[in-house]
């Protein structure tokens, strides 16, 4: 392709985009097709002959925008957001244009040394803690996701309570991991796939606000040593997937610290609210973990996929990943002076991801990230207010984040009834999960369009679709636009 063709078809892409971000919320929230309409709209056979850009524009208005599910919509409030950003589109842009490998520092310096500056921002904009900085013996790591960052956390505590032994025979008979029934299923996926297999993931009970019982996982430890086990790794969730539960951070990294175990806290979600200090009190305990992983591709404004990961040990996690074949030795990587991401991943390949974050905190400053945060907590807050305020429904779990969990009075047929109604309306889209074994919808406020105006439309259309509760009188429209309280 011509660069002059590709200048022109790159600006008729960009305007297609801000115009898609400013219409948004016009498209319904979730698709609208078939299972294999999509496929049934594309040619059997792919072209002989090259075709021109206008034309496959016009099929993304045609055949993909119909099948697309719209996450950026202010009405998208299901699963946790993963927003999006002018900038961080341009630093994903600038990415691909530039078409870097930075698997090895020598690969492309910039790709490294730019990650490990922006992770060390991250460090200071969250007030992590001082060990997981590049200048201590840790630091940190852009992984694609929460699922790669715990796996890779299981992988690295597998080798470490092993000595390192997977470089001569293997490992993982008689090793337990241990997180809460509300620890997310990566976790699971990860001891699979760390050879540790589901028998040993040890899933512990919850207390009534649905964070882990710190006695129940010292019994447990006690239990499996007494079995002749070795407790190699203990994962608490900062926000669950469910509720946004916080485990107990400091009484399980000190059980973890007495034990010997490797501590990894998953913050997938909430660790973006660690940007606010009076949010800090949550993460009390974190420097205690051996590891810590949050999203800013869920909440801090930057595209999927950008997970921020950190060890407070890095050898250890290098030890456990490094294999250096002749063809990728290198004058730097023997020197000792750099950092080779490739140690600190699955794949050798890698994106220049630490683009878009670098361009995410620069175009909105940390009192941007503050204010994006801070209002969605807000939101969830007022939202919760309306609810706990109707006798006929109830708010279900802590809401101390963006995602607030509730049920209507009266059983699971009504609550999904109102699921339905406002998946079906086009408006709005939303998630469920089972609570006491009862089914409860989440509202997750956090896609960066969202405005009051949005949660007072879901919340009148909650109520419409619900319809006055037998036996209780709920006073429709009391709770909108009176006084201070919509
Ligand atoms: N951990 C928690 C607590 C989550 O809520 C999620 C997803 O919602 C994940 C891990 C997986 O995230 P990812 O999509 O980045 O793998």
């Amino acid at each position: 392709m011509d660069v002059e063709r590709f200048r022109a078809d790159a600006h008729q892409l960009v305007d297609w985009v801000a115009s898609y971000l400013e219409t948004v919320g016009r498209h319904p929230v979730l698709a609208q097709v078939d299972p294999g309409w999509v496929r049934a709209q594309l040619p059997s056979h792919p072209p002989e002959s090259p075709e021109p850009f206008a034309g496959i524009l016009a099929d993304v208005d045609r055949i993909i925008l119909p099948g697309v599910t719209h996450w950026q919509s202010p009405g998208f409030f299901g699963y946790f957001p993963a927003n999006s950003s002018g900038p961080a589109i341009l630093g994903d842009l600038l990415s691909a244009g530039l078409g870097v490998q930075g698997m090895l520092w020598s690969t492309s310096p910039a790709c490294t040394e730019l990650e490990t500056h922006v992770l060390d921002w991250l460090v200071e904009i969250c007030g992590l803690p001082a060990a997981f900085r590049s200048d201590s013996a840790g630091g940190g790591v852009i992984q694609g996701s929460a699922s790669e960052a715990n796996l890779i956390a299981v992988l690295a505590a597998r080798e470490s309570a092993t000595h390192f032994a997977s470089d001569r025979h293997g490992t993982g008979g008689d090793l337990i991991a241990y997180t809460s029934v509300h620890g997310h299923s990566s976790i699971e996926k990860a001891v699979r796939i760390a050879g540790l297999g589901s028998r040993q993931l040890r899933l512990l009970p919850v207390d009534s606000g649905f964070a882990m019982n710190a006695k129940a996982l010292a019994d447990q430890i006690a239990v499996d040593r007494a079995d002749g086990l070795t407790p190699c790794i203990v994962v608490a969730t900062l926000g669950t997937t469910s509720t946004t539960a916080v485990d107990p951070l400091r009484a399980i990294g000190e059980i973890c610290r007495e034990e010997g175990i490797w501590f990894h806290v998953d913050g997938a979600y909430a660790g973006s609210a660690a940007v606010l200090p009076e949010m800090r009190k949550w993460f009390d305990g974190l420097e205690l973990a051996d590891s810590y992983c949050f999203d800013p591709h869920k909440w801090l404004l930057t595209n999927f996929d950008c997970t921020a990961f950190y060890v407070t040990d890095r050898q250890k996690l290098i030890r456990a990943l490094t294999v250096i074949p002749e063809y990728l030795r290198n004058a730097a990587t023997e020197s000792g002076a750099v950092i080779d991401y490739r140690d600190w991943q699955v794949p050798l390949g890698r994106r220049f991801r630490a683009l878009k974050l670098w361009f995410v905190i620069r175009q909105f400053g940390v009192a941007g990230l503050r204010q994006h945060v801070r209002r969605h907590i807000e939101l969830a807050a007022t939202l919760a207010g309306w609810i706990e305020s109707d006798p006929g429904y109830e708010v279900v779990a802590p809401h101390p984040f963006g995602l607030v969990c509730f049920r209507r009075k009266g059983g699971d047929e009504v609550n999904q009834q109102i699921l339905d109604g406002l998946n079906r309306s086009g408006d709005f889209f939303l998630t469920h999960t089972r609570l006491d074994d009862q089914l409860t919808i989440r509202v997750a406020v956090g896609s960066p369009q969202t405005t009051l105006d949005d949660l007072e439309r879901l919340w009148e259309a909650v109520r419409e679709i619900a319809g006055p509760r037998s036996g209780t009188q709920v006073e429709q429209g009391a709770h909108h636009r009176g006084g201070g309280t919509p």
